[in-house]
């Protein structure tokens, strides 16, 4: 920590250092220390049926409430972040406050409500995370079918023996195992009958494409039709616009998330979107 910081003062008074280096050097040193000042702050987006409106789960969604900063983004620091290793302990942070959050919608509502959670490459090699994910279950008490882990098909580059049996092992849990920006990272299909996922999330650019032109709404339709013939679910992500909802619907998207229905949420704020879409019980 203290060569940390010595390091960063040193790079500010280098003429030479360029501005960026500088400005990356002093992110990474505020966020060594944003866990514990409690900068971190997780906000959610409903996912719902898209035949009948309903809440089925929402996604955890990182924001970093730093001082000097402002709110920073995820992308902008979800980078340095895995270079630097620190998501390894900031993923953690995630995956136990996404429990929580979902056993006390289980309190409020008497409703499964099921939760997403981002999980980037670094972390998810990481040697301790399939207990990370178990400890964060038993800690909120949350069954392990209403946990989603969402990996991007750049994890499956590397085709490693170790990612399919981090992947087997969290399916044998239980957990439910999900592909973000479907379509974007990866050429070959064939991962998708060799790994044990359970959901297809269609990346926003295509959902975006649907009504602009045929060639974007039908591949959207092959993407829906794969998927539902290989036994997944199917989410499109990023709809914005009432006539992707139509479209989604005739073509029987299961699930759709975006900011028609609802931007991405502080806690309290989600909770009480989450009283006003329930699903009608029976
Ligand atoms: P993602 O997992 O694909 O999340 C969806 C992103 O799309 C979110 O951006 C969300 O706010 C945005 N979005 C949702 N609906 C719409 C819409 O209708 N239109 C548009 N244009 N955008 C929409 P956000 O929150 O900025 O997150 C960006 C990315 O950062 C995420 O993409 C995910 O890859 C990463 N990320 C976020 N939280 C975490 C985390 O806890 N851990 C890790 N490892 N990555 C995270
Ligand atoms: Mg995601
Ligand atoms: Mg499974
Ligand atoms: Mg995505």
């Amino acid at each position: 920590q203290a060569k940390r910081q010595g390091k960063s003062s040193f790079a500010h008074f280098t003429p030479e250092m360029s501005e960026v280096s500088h400005e990356r050097l002093q992110m990474e040193s505020r966020m060594r220390r944003a866990l514990e000042l409690h900068e971190f702050e997780l906000y959610f987006q409903p996912i719902v049926d898209t035949a009948t409106g309903e809440v089925s789960a929402a996604e955890a969604l990182l924001r970093w409430n730093n001082p000097v900063m402002g709110m920073v983004m995820p992308d902008r620091f979800i980078p340095l972040a895995e270079e630097t290793g620190l998501i390894i302990s900031i993923g953690a942070w995630v995956l136990e406050e996404a429990c929580h959050a979902a056993t006390r919608w289980k309190d409020i509502t008497g409703q499964d409500i099921g939760i997403s959670v981002n999980v980037s490459p670094r972390q998810f090699r990481d040697s301790g995370f399939t207990k990370t994910v178990m400890q964060a279950l038993s800690n909120s008490n949350l069954a392990p079918d209403l946990l989603e882990l969402e990996i991007t098909e750049r994890l499956l580059l590397d085709n490693s023996i170790e990612t399919a049996e981090i992947l087997r092992e969290l399916d044998r849990e239980g957990i439910r195992l999900s592909v973000d920006d479907f379509g974007t990272g990866y050429s070959a299909l064939s991962y998708l009958k060799s790994y044990p996922f359970d959901t297809l999330k269609i990346d926003k650019t295509f959902i975006h494409d649907v009504t602009k032109t045929p060639g974007g709404a039908s591949l959207v339709c092959a993407i829906i039709n794969m998927a539902h013939s290989l036994g997944l679910t199917i989410i499109a992500e990023g709809v914005e616009e009432e006539s992707q909802t139509h479209f989604l619907k005739q073509e029987g998207c299961d699930l759709s998330q975006g900011y028609f229905y609802s931007r991405p949420l502080p806690a309290d704020d989600f909770t009480v979107w989450l009283k006003a879409h329930l699903p009608k019980q029976t």
